[in-house]
């Protein structure tokens, strides 16, 4: 799992299908369509939570006591599967159906790609 934190409001967002911003706007991305591979722009660190080892804590959330580690890193610079573009070069990339999320994003309009709502065939 890929997230972003973001180097002016120290917020972190997880990314998804369609882009997702920081709170305060600076930094945001998406993955591609292969689920693997993402796109981010503006000031901000790519992290990674090692999948099995975040889902395997989640399983055993404890009632009491210490909380669960699991594997998290800061992803490097320069990664294959983590690209970084100019914020001028980012097209965002949001669900058809979802107008008002078009309307949040004024500066970027002119290059919104609107793509399938990956998330409405699932059950
Ligand atoms: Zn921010």
């Amino acid at each position: 799992m890929k997230l972003l934190y973001c180097n002016t409001c120290c917020d972190i967002v997880k990314l998804s299908r369609t882009t997702r911003t920081c709170q305060c706007g600076a930094t945001g991305g998406h993955y591609k369509e292969d689920g693997l591979n993402a796109i981010y722009y503006g000031p901000a660190i790519p992290l990674g939570f090692a999948n099995y080892s975040f889902r395997k804590a989640l399983s055993v959330q404890p009632e009491y006591g210490m909380g669960i580690d699991y594997k998290a890193f800061v992803i490097p610079k320069v990664c294959p599967t983590m690209v970084h573009v100019v914020s001028e070069d980012y097209v965002s990339v949001v669900i058809d159906e979802d107008s008002t999320s078009v309307v949040a994003r004024a500066g970027l309009e002119d290059k919104l790609v609107k793509i399938k709502n990956v998330y409405k065939d699932e059950k």
